[in-house]
């Protein structure tokens, strides 16, 4: 077989240019790890229980239970239950036995919790600043490209929960290549993309059995 020179050289090209992709997103990852370490470490948490309190912040979605969250942050469900313990202990979370099923335990935050979330966040302003500075259409470019490799990284079992329009049920492709939500039965231009959307239904229905 003759292989084709030009076509070659594109591969080649994209190659190149995907590995370097992989690069800058390692070292943007490495930055923001630094970055929240540091903010953690300010506030005397590690950098899981700084999740814990934003993501039960956010939420729901996921519920706030043991089980869900451990899954939402991809650890173990014994590593969830020990960070709750120390947050508990410094009063930033409560921990409640559900009377009905005594294998669930509902976690919540205290006013102190969420006056600390308050302050995490002012903390981390300064990174969306410094995006928010980024062109538009440049933000735009971006924030499709992320969520379609985030459904890549789904379909290949290495992100196991996203609440993004492209990892959803109810998201249709349009003739034109933008994106359309069957659901809300809007088109959505890549400014109004779902990166956490409560309406979200999986497009692969995973069987989900925690708790
Ligand atoms: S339901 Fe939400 S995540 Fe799904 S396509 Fe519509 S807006 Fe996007």
């Amino acid at each position: 077989m003759v292989t084709d020179p030009a076509v070659t050289d594109v591969d080649d090209r994209n190659d190149r240019v995907a590995v370097k992709i992989v690069a800058a997103m390692d070292r943007l990852a490495r930055g923001r790890r630094s970055h929240r370490q540091a903010i953690a470490s300010h506030h005397g948490l590690t950098p899981l229980q700084l999740d814990l309190l934003t993501t039960l912040a956010d939420g729901p979605p996921p519920e706030p239970l043991v089980g869900r969250l451990a899954r939402e942050l991809g650890v173990s469900q014994p590593t969830i239950t020990d960070s709750l313990g120390a947050l508990e202990h410094k009063e930033l979370v409560t921990r409640d036995r559900d009377d009905a099923d005594r294998r669930r335990t509902a976690v919540a935050l205290t006013a102190v919790g969420s006056d600390l979330v308050d302050r995490l966040r002012a903390a981390e302003r300064e990174l969306v600043h410094r995006v928010g500075a980024l062109h538009h259409s440049d933000q735009e470019a971006i924030l499709e490209g992320l969520l379609t490799l985030i459904a890549r990284h789904v379909d290949a079992g290495h992100i196991a929960v996203a609440r993004t329009c492209m990892t959803c049920h109810f998201h249709q492709p349009t003739p034109t290549g933008g994106h359309r939500c069957t659901l809300l039965e809007l088109d959505l231009p890549p400014a109004d993309l779902r990166v956490n959307c409560p309406e979200h239904e999986p497009a692969h229905a995973a069987t989900d059995t925690s708790a």
